[in-house]
């Protein structure tokens, strides 16, 4: 099994209320004021997209889509993101197979090609660490959609204006985070884009063999984030703002046995488990793909948002983004 990489990320450049012309690799480039200026400009974004209004923001601009593993969230939303602010694509979806990936060029040479195609470079890589390689080859920005194991920062960017949108703050929240603690890159970036807030509490509830490394607990910490780790579902406190549920991250286990094992005592949310310990109020949110990890009975609750608020938001957020990196 992969472990999380230990990334150097203190040369990344931090926003510092300036997305332009930077990559956006980690949560760690961020500060409060840098996702408040991008939730407003995506609550702008939302007022187009809703109103399906005509804008050419991104006219003349091009959008190169670089995804070495499956998508379909994340590349569908910065394919509309992208067309909904008049801007192009290029897309290229599992380019070890249509690339000259396939030949043997170098990762560097690709990013340096697609470089000179276009005006950004959203990439999604099976390997930690591969967004912020990409962010050291290119010049023009690199936004990091998926490395590994390691961080998905537009993820985090969707679930923070998403728990924003229902509770009106990002502070004094407590959420219930479950699955794969160990390997969930979606897990990783919002543990450290909630640790920005003031008084945050996570509480941990994953197979033992899918916890969190110690050494990640205790950097979160140090941030201010507090964290439990609970025992099991019967622990599971009854006033929790949010449940985030992810899936056991198949493509990260050596083999398929390694996979089933863990699987077998992954945590499924059903209607009978909200009906226990989730409060009236919270909100039930998934990255998704479920993988049969809530049940379709849940998805009628009005407080599951992971086919409904959830998704909208990352097109919101991702016009956002793109029209922050770009100046425009
Ligand atoms: N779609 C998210 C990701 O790419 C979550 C997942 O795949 O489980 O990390």
């Amino acid at each position: 099994m992969l472990q999380i990489s230990s990334l150097i990320q203190s040369e990344l450049a931090q926003i510092r209320g300036n997305f332009t012309g930077k990559d956006i690799v980690s949560l760690e480039q961020f500060a409060v004021d840098d996702i408040r200026l991008l939730f407003s400009v995506a609550r702008e974004m939302k007022r187009v997209a809703v109103n399906n209004m005509p804008s050419a923001r991104l006219a003349g601009y091009l959008v190169s889509l670089l995804f070495f593993e499956p998508s379909s969230r994340t590349f569908g939303s910065f394919c509309a993101a992208t067309k909904r602010l008049g801007g192009q694509t290029l897309d290229i979806q599992n380019p070890e197979a249509v690339t000259s990936v396939y030949k043997g060029e170098t990762f560097e040479d690709t990013i340096q090609v697609f470089e000179a195609y276009s005006d950004v470079i959203v990439l999604r890589h099976q390997l930690a660490g591969m967004a912020r390689r990409a962010a050291e080859v290119a010049s023009i920005p690199v936004i990091n959609a998926g490395d590994g194991n390691n961080e998905h920062p537009t993820q985090t960017l969707l679930d923070l204006f998403t728990l924003h949108e229902r509770f009106g703050r990002l502070d004094h929240l407590k959420g219930l985070l479950v699955g794969d603690l160990l390997n969930s890159r979606t897990l990783h970036s919002l543990m450290r884009g909630l640790s920005l807030f003031k008084g945050n509490t996570v509480y941990l509830l994953s197979p033992q063999l899918l916890r969190l490394p110690a050494d990640e607990i205790v950097s979160l910490r140090a941030r201010g984030l507090r964290i439990v780790e609970l025992a099991s579902e019967e622990d599971i406190p009854r006033d929790c703002a949010f449940w985030y549920w992810t899936r056991v991250q198949k493509e990260r286990f050596a083999s398929s046995a390694d996979y089933q094992a863990v699987a077998r005592q992954s945590f499924v949310a059903t209607p009978e488990l909200l009906a226990r310990y989730a409060s009236k109020d919270m909100i039930l949110m998934d990255p998704l793909p479920r993988v049969g990890t809530i049940d379709p009975a849940v998805d009628s609750d009005e407080r599951a948002v992971y086919l409904r608020s959830q998704i909208r938001n990352g097109l919101y957020t991702r016009m956002a983004l793109l029209a922050l990196v770009l100046g425009l």
